[in-house]
């Protein structure tokens, strides 16, 4: 069955000239099937690089916008139109108009999780690859607000000694990692060394011993010579990871010992069958008004 499936969306791929665009915390087959699997930094690179027709973006919503906002003239579809997510569900438009209202000199600095139309309302947009080195070439004395992950924006804060206005959204997947949790893992596994995403908690962020984006933990476990880690993150990296390294040990620092905690349940909606499904249909696609690419554009180019 599932021979059979990769085989259509592979054969679909070629006549229609797609390209299959993967996040790193897609299911295990859901990366094998994709031309290029990556953070949302590398795709949003690869969108503009792409050649092809049609792109099908096997990620969430903002993603697919984002690859639709640098590439207007192609088709971009997203297999399942309600892979949203929690973060940038956070941060509406209007709310982010008044507190820009508020703070008229500020500069906004969006994460890239956030909706074309924040995008829109964003002078510069980061990721979570380069936020330290975007907020660190702004002059010193800018205010900034920084939206919408809070944990994200703390992590910055400390490391530049900035005080930016951090909106108060959280990723409920990076956010749910405890502390207590963590200490208890090291304890199981006090040879492992802790690698854990930015978009953790600070408490979370302090035990580590490295922090970075989902594309420098890869790089992180490549060249360092420790021989095992507790990932603090997202479950679907540990795929990757076990396969560039599958000398070396990876324990997923879940928050509590229920399999699956870690899971994004927006990612996971993305499944060979939709892919399938939207690549015979070319449906659901993502569609933008001409003013909102316009806008939005400005500051992903800025970060480009
Ligand atoms: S892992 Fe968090 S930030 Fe990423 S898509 Fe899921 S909810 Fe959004």
């Amino acid at each position: 069955m599932t021979e059979s499936l990769v085989e259509d969306i592979t054969r679909l791929k070629r006549q229609k000239n797609a390209v299959i665009l993967g996040h790193y915390y897609l299911r295990d087959e859901m990366q094998d099937i994709a031309d290029f699997v990556g953070d949302s930094l590398a795709l949003s690179k690869q969108a503009m690089q792409t050649k092809a027709n049609i792109i099908v973006f096997c990620g969430v919503h903002f993603m697919a916008e984002t690859a639709k906002i640098l590439n207007p003239d192609k088709r971009v579809l997203l297999p399942d139109i309600e892979a949203g997510c929690s973060l940038a569900d956070s941060c509406k438009a209007a709310d982010l108009q008044k507190l820009k209202d508020q703070h008229p000199n500020a500069m906004v600095v969006s994460y890239i999780n956030c909706t074309a139309e924040v995008k829109t309302l964003s002078d510069i947009i980061c990721t979570s690859g380069n936020a330290l080195q975007i907020v660190n070439q702004l002059p010193k004395n800018q205010e900034i607000l920084f939206v919408p992950d809070k944990n994200l924006g703390d992590y910055i804060n400390k490391k530049t000694g900035r005080q930016m206005i951090l909106w108060d959204g959280v990723c409920h997947v990076h956010n749910q990692l405890i502390a207590e949790r963590i200490i208890q893992l090291k304890q199981q596994h006090p040879e492992a060394a802790l690698i854990a995403h930015p978009e953790c908690t600070a408490p979370v962020l302090a035990l580590a011993d490295f922090v970075g984006s989902t594309a420098a933990m890869l790089k992180f476990v490549q060249t360092d010579t420790n021989q095992s880690y507790i990932v603090a993150t997202e479950s679907g990296i540990l795929y990757q990871m076990r396969k560039l390294c599958p000398n070396k040990l990876f324990y997923i620092a879940e928050s509590t010992e229920q399999c699956g905690c870690n899971d994004c349940p927006y990612m996971k909606l993305n499944t060979l069958e939709k892919l399938y499904q939207t690549l015979l249909n070319e449906t659901p696609e993502i569609i933008l008004s001409e003013e909102t690419i316009r806008k939005a554009q400005k500051p992903l180019l800025r970060m480009l």
